[in-house]
């Protein structure tokens, strides 16, 4: 446990849910990830969480960042990026949302597909784009990739439509889908990559950039491996095809700067037996998959859950003898509201209606997935210390 939410948590004992953030931990990431990757420029996944104070301390340090909408680039210059440090990195844009970022000084852009190429060459003419590959999603526990992402022989097209369209061929991208825990996945993409530029440059396109999206993993529940083996692999990769001369690489992370950076606090509305033999309970805390938690769909991301027993420094970990199982749910009064059934929770034996809980590494994909008042229930509150 961060001792600083902890802290936090004992001072103000906020109500409930709510997620306290500790945007240090986004400093710590973003340090940690340059420098194992010195090679590689970070463009900040904004979805991830766009807090305007996580914004603000990435702009200090240096950062871009990768947008996916115009709401999103409005942000990231609210919080003081400059224009050519923000990527639009949707391959699904809005004719006036590519507008309204050209008319920012946003000059780069991601595709996909024809249509979206020719709406980029009318809407934000001469830009630099970028053709998102489709790869395989290996062992993501959060996929995104089936609905984004091209062949390479339509890649290779688009390409040079691209420049025949005035605008400028760029680079190549992939993501390799979010929460990804091999980094053969990387290596895989990487190396279909690396084939397409040579026949790019031969072709004469003057293609110089890869784009390596996000997906590195932490750790909820169970370990994931270290962020060096994802940057060891990629380098060397990357110095496998390329040799010494390495294209501009860009890293798109959103889950590996914010997740750790985040602890829910919540409340056991309701624990109860439901009159069931084999002894589990169910525990019904007052955020559930519409409260923020919608990566618990499928038992994808299985959060770290503990009982908060109100201690600063060291956090307290329960005696395995004094936990039994549970079955987690939300508050609302959808059936799907169901957070973890098939996945093996264990909480205190004691815990009661009342009894605070703390959801550990929930600072990316909590605060926006949040409904707006489904129920009546209001959106969480954010507290960035
Ligand atoms: C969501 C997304 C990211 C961030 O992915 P993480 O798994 O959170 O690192 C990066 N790039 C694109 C294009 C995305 O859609």
């Amino acid at each position: 446990m961060n001792p600083k939410i902890a802290h936090f948590i004992l001072q103000n004992n906020p109500v409930t849910p709510c997620l306290i953030f500790d945007v240090d931990e986004v400093e710590n990431h973003y340090q940690l990830l340059r420098q194992m990757l010195p090679k590689g420029r970070i463009y900040y996944a904004v979805k991830a969480n766009p807090a305007m104070a996580v914004l603000k301390r990435l702009v200090k340090l240096g950062a871009c960042f990768d947008a996916a909408s115009w709401e999103e680039i409005a942000l990231c210059l609210e919080a003081g990026a400059q224009p050519n440090s923000i990527s639009f990195g949707n391959t699904i844009k809005k004719v006036s949302a590519i507008r309204a970022a050209y008319g920012a000084g946003i000059r780069l852009f991601a595709f996909d597909c024809r249509e979206e190429l020719e709406k980029i060459a009318q809407n934000a003419p001469g830009s630099l784009v970028y053709c998102r590959l489709l790869v395989d999603g290996y062992k993501a526990e959060w996929p995104l990739s089936r609905k984004f992402g091209t062949t390479v022989e339509s890649a290779h097209d688009l390409m040079c439509e691209a420049r025949t369209l005035g605008l400028d061929p760029y680079g190549l991208s992939f993501h390799v889908g979010s929460q990804q825990l091999s980094v053969e996945a990387y290596e895989v993409a990487i190396a279909r990559v690396a084939s397409l530029f040579e026949e790019l440059k031969i072709e004469g396109v003057n293609v110089r950039m890869l784009n390596l999206g996000g997906g590195f993993p932490v750790s909820y529940a169970d370990d994931v491996p270290s962020i060096d083996n994802f940057t060891k692999a990629i380098s060397n990769t990357i110095s496998r095809y390329f040799g010494d001369v390495w294209p501009e690489v860009l890293l798109e992370p959103g889950r590996f700067i914010v997740g750790k950076a985040g602890v829910v606090y919540t409340e056991a509305v309701l624990v109860s037996a439901r009159g069931a033999r084999n002894g589990v309970r169910w525990v019904y805390l007052d955020i559930g998959r519409f409260g923020g938690l919608a990566e618990t769909e499928n038992e994808s991301i299985r959060y770290a859950i503990h009982a908060w027993r109100g201690v600063e420094s060291d956090f307290y970990r329960e005696k395995e003898s004094d936990l039994a199982p549970v079955v987690l749910a939300g508050p609302t009064c959808d059936g799907a509201d169901i957070l973890y059934e098939k996945a093996h929770y264990m909480l205190p034996q004691d815990l009661k209606s009342g009894d605070r809980l703390i959801i550990l590494s929930a600072g990316a994909y909590v605060s926006t997935y949040c409904s707006t008042s489904f129920n009546g229930f209001p959106p969480l509150a954010e507290y960035y210390i």
